[in-house]
């Protein structure tokens, strides 16, 4: 989809830098794109703005209208602005080619009276990863008490006309704005035209209803594209194209079964809707015989059915090995799947793209993180990918999970996950899904504990103390020092020195006349031991035992199963060692 000669790759030739707008949910993302946009600018006058396929593109014309008030009289060279018109993370992350981002610059939005938020950090992180320069648009100025609307001025003028008070107020919340973003180690401070653009970040205060700051927004982001990216963004004669959405036309049906290969087809045509004044007929495009990046165009080719969004697209030239170009556009699917475990044991992980999938796969693997996959998808949950997770309730429970990052799951999906057992974790935010999924496996973990807490028998060995029998039975009471081991409320006690008679559970334990859980090697405490049976007599102290006997933890093969299984961690190695002693005491093969 190039064009004709091979254009020259120089500052006379750039291309339009493309821009994406981030940030938390209600900073204002989208009323800012409006404002932009200049469907509020002053008679509705759209010049020459025109509305793309999943972006809008702004002339340098225009820019250079809206930024005038602020003398900046200088020739853009670049042709315009490119803003991709879903504001989010998710278009971010699907701009994407060959491993690096397809997006130059973006907007972050912060809340002037929020500031960071988790989104905000989760959409700093993304830029960080992938390298990309952006502005802060400090969002939502006319929120300062007492603010005085200047529709559309630039900011500086705007803030002329506020009171002592409302100046105050903007100074102690930039301050603290500035102070989070260091925390997050970004150097940023408040734009000023009049500097050169050095490494920090530059903060604009915006207004997206009254419009204050604009202009600076506007000229910022298009003189630090040109400033930065004169190499990146001239024209070059090869084409980068992303998948950005794939559009099931209504009556073909609305689920698509994602192929994991290759898609060779033949375009049929390029298209773009008619220019604004023109965009009321409805479903009509304008077709095009070649087009110059970066533009958001429409394609209709036969196979797009199998096309996931995300997906690079690469034109294939009469002297291109069409089976290298394959190869090629199967790399990114493999780095993802490169990303599922081995061992066919892990989570269900579904996005709304192959971009966003690739970033939640990223996240996963971090060693902090670690969550094996053993699944992934793309798209809306439906009941086959519950019935997919479900392959692992019977292996590890905690697994037969899907994570949905972003996508939506049919009721039909969730009934099914609920009669099957499936957990589905669903978030916007990535640290979300791990939070959750964390507080779930940790749940399972108490769960588990908690049934097996009567199966599971800490060891101990324990030597009942001189002058210390203050009851010989119902209940026997005892004064005893922890030899070996740890005493647990609960644990069932006998005597290896006679047949390993069993004497009854622990149903309390004194230390210091207070009541504790264990009680650790070396200690000194009382103990009340009950009868496990009640329809037994309970053994008795000078009958069935005395001083001169051991009392021992009385363990099981299935009792140190269950102690393997859900207290591993909680067992010291001397005491995993006296587990290994008992086995031996009483046999236990
Ligand atoms: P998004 O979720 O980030 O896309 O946020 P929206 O653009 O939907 O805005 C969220 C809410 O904040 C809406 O009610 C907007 O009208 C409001 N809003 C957005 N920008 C501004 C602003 O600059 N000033 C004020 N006062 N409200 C704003």
């Amino acid at each position: 989809a190039t064009s004709d000669a091979a254009p020259k790759e120089s500052e006379d030739n750039l291309r339009s830098p493309i821009c994406c707008i981030m940030g938390h949910v209600d900073t204002g993302k989208t009323k800012l794109l409006d404002c932009i946009r200049g469907t509020n600018v002053q008679g509705g006058e759209a010049g020459g703005i025109t509305q793309q396929i999943g972006a809008t593109y702004f002339p340098a014309e225009n820019i250079r209208e809206r930024t005038k008030e602020l003398k900046a009289d200088v020739k853009l060279k670049v042709p315009g602005l490119l803003v991709i018109d879903t504001p989010g993370h998710e278009s971010f992350t699907n701009l994407r080619s060959r491993g690096s981002g397809l997006c130059d610059i973006a907007v972050l939005v912060v809340d002037i009276m929020h500031g960071l938020e988790p989104q905000t950090i989760e959409s700093l992180n993304l830029l960080k990863m992938r390298n990309t320069k952006f502005i802060v648009a400090l969002n939502k100025v006319d929120r300062l008490y007492g603010w005085k609307t200047c529709h559309n001025a630039p900011i500086e003028k705007a803030m002329k006309q506020q009171s002592r008070d409302v100046k105050k107020q903007f100074e102690t919340q930039l301050v603290q704005i500035i102070t989070q973003f260091k925390e997050q180690g970004l150097n940023t401070e408040l734009n000023n035209m009049d500097k050169e653009m050095r490494e920090t970040y530059r903060i604009v205060p915006t207004s997206a209803i009254s419009g204050e700051g604009i202009p600076d927004l506007l000229l910022v982001l298009t003189k630090l594209t040109e400033k930065t990216m004169v190499e990146n963004l001239t024209y070059r004669n090869e084409v980068q194209c992303t998948v950005l959405e794939v559009k099931v036309i209504e009556g073909l049906g609305t689920t698509i079964d994602v192929v994991l290969g290759p898609i060779v087809t033949s375009i049929r045509a390029l298209l773009t809707p008619h220019p604004m004044n023109e965009l009321r007929v409805k479903g009509t495009y304008q077709n095009h015989r070649a087009i110059k990046g970066a533009q958001g165009i429409k394609i209709t080719a036969s196979g797009l059915e199998h096309a996931i969004a995300g997906a690079a697209l690469y034109v294939v030239g009469p002297h291109d090995d069409l089976e290298e170009v394959k190869e090629t556009a199967m790399g990114d699917m493999k780095s993802v799947l490169s990303r599922i475990d081995k061992s066919g044991e892990g989570v269900c992980v579904q996005a709304s793209t192959l971009g966003s999938l690739e970033t939640l796969l990223e996240f996963l693997k971090t060693p902090e993180v670690n969550i094996p996959v053993r699944g992934i998808s793309i798209g809306t949950v439906h009941k086959k990918d519950v019935m997919k997770a479900s392959v692992m309730l019977e292996k590890k429970k905690e697994f037969a999970t899907i994570l949905a990052f972003d996508v939506k799951v049919t009721p039909e999906a969730w009934k099914l996950a609920d009669d099957l057992g499936v957990k589905i974790f669903m978030a916007d935010i990535i640290y979300h899904l791990f939070d959750q999924f964390k507080g779930y496996i940790n749940n399972l973990k108490e769960e588990k504990k908690n049934e097996s807490a009567d199966e599971a028998v800490f060891p101990s060995v324990i030597k009942i103390l001189p002058n210390s029998v203050f009851n010989k039975k119902d209940p026997i009471l005892l004064g005893v020092d922890v030899l070996e081991g740890i005493l647990k409320v609960g644990t069932p006690i006998c005597i290896p020195q006679r047949d390993f008679i069993p004497i009854g559970r622990i149903a309390s334990i004194k230390n210091n006349h207070r009541p504790v859980d264990t009680a650790k090697k070396g200690m000194k405490v009382s103990i009340k031991i009950v009868g496990t049976n009640p329809d037994e007599q309970q053994k008795m102290y000078g009958r069935h035992f005395g001083i001169e006997d051991e009392l021992v933890s009385h363990i099981s093969r299935r009792s140190i199963d269950a102690l393997k299984a859900n207290y591993r961690d909680e067992l010291s190695n001397d005491e995993w060692k006296l587990v290994v002693k008992l086995k031996k005491l009483f046999e236990i093969l």
